[in-house]
């Protein structure tokens, strides 16, 4: 066999960072503070309208292709309430296997092979698969970490974004709040990047899957934006606002002719997405505010209880405003690389974490940096912390 089975569009990707995390910790036993996924379920009332849809045979049978109505009224219900969004349900919202083919599915629709997307970096992972994958060329621009306030953070540079359109750029990919760096846009940030799309003629493909686990600021949808709604698509997903992660029900709000074209790309795809998590979903979205004020105020105190935590074990913390997770410098520790740190952690300290570099182009941008999710239970977190400690001092 001559040529290798892998097309050359694929090979940067072989693994994903976070499943080879996830089974070291796996392997190590180690706590898993790597994959951001939480280590309580959502609310029970939910999972029993899982379990309902299944006995009652509602979604078990192929659904509608764009979702079932009862979730696209959900979902065109809560834009409104939440961001006086007006979308229609039968052609301004789609319902998608997770955010991350919605993204994909964004991206296969909208772009033509040899068409830029600018990124923020570090980026997560499916943006450069999803990217390559349309035979689009991807052009990052690098969130920097800002260390000279009191609570250090990562901001977006607004004259190297413009810098980095050209007469090939077709799209903006952003991502707020922002995994891995948990910055969280604010107005003057989004102002510039609606301008530029505006100015440019671009779309955007806005990823919000933290839309609701933002501490410090607010979120800002960018379709609220003048002259956005008709260029933007967003996205969003149960999995972080409902903690349903394994259930990967995603959405995509946008105007009908950007729906539509996101839509044909994701029929030959997965065709349709579960039923049965569908009709959950569609309650999730119900349920009473104080479900997601109380699941943010819940975070909140988590990501301070981790802040604090790797501050005393001898990291430098960049404060997230927003997402559940906390990316820090190890440089304090006398480590240089991101990578041969988060390798060795699980075997010195029985704790996993993800070495941010491999979401950069520019690696040595964060060769330093790793992440650390905190969805997880506050005693997991406490036992992360010391042991980080003990390991520090060994
Ligand atoms: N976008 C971002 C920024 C994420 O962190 C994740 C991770 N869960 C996803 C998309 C994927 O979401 P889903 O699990 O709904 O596909
Ligand atoms: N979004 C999660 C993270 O950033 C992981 C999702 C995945 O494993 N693809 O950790």
């Amino acid at each position: 066999m001559g040529r290798p089975p892998l097309s050359s569009r694929l090979t940067p990707f072989v693994t994903t960072i976070f499943a080879e995390m996830s089974a070291l910790a796996v392997r190590t036993g180690s706590i898993n503070l790597g994959q951001g996924f939480p280590d309580t379920d959502g609310p029970a009332e939910v999972a029993e309208a899982a379990v309902r849809a299944i006995r009652e045979g509602r979604g078990n049978q192929y659904p509608p292709g764009p979702g079932i109505p009862e979730l696209r009224r959900a979902v065109a219900e809560h834009q409104r309430r939440w961001y006086g969004l007006e979308w229609d349900p039968d052609t301004e919202v789609l319902v998608t296997a997770g955010a991350t083919e919605a993204v994909a599915a964004a991206l296969l629709a909208l772009l033509e092979p040899g068409d830029e997307v600018i990124a923020l970096e570090p980026y997560y992972d499916s943006y450069a698969a999803g990217i390559a994958m349309a035979g689009a060329r991807r052009v990052p621009v690098t969130l920097r970490p800002d260390t000279g306030g009191e609570a250090p953070a990562y901001r977006l540079d607004l004259d190297e974004l413009r810098a980095a359109v050209t007469p090939a750029t077709r799209l903006i990919l952003l991502n707020s709040p922002h995994n891995p760096t948990g910055t969280v846009l604010d107005r003057t940030e989004l102002e510039a990047v609606a301008a530029l799309a505006r100015e440019r003629d671009l779309l955007v493909v806005t990823d919000e899957v933290y839309e609701h686990l933002v501490f410090d600021g607010a979120h800002i949808p960018l379709a609220t934006l003048p002259g956005m709604r008709e260029r933007t698509v967003s996205i969003s997903s149960a999995g972080k606002s409902y903690s349903f992660t394994g259930w990967k029900v995603g959405w995509v709000t946008a105007p009908a002719p950007l729906v539509a074209a996101v839509r044909t790309a994701k029929q030959y795809l997965t065709y349709v997405s579960a039923g049965p998590f569908q009709y959950a979903v569609a309650e999730a979205l119900a349920l009473p505010d104080a479900y997601l004020t109380g699941l943010r105020a819940d975070l909140l105190r988590k990501r301070d209880l981790l802040a604090a935590g790797l501050t005393e074990a001898g990291l430098r913390v960049f404060r997230p405003s927003g997402t559940y997770f906390i990316t820090a410098d190890i440089t304090p520790l006398g480590e240089k690389d991101g990578v041969a740190y988060c390798m060795s952690l699980p075997e010195r300290c029985g704790v996993v974490a993800v070495p941010t570099q491999v979401f950069y182009d520019d690696p040595d941008a964060g060769r330093s940096i790793v992440r650390f999710a905190f969805c997880k239970k506050d005693e997991v977190l406490a036992e992360a912390v010391r042991r980080l400690k003990e390991g520090r001092s060994a």
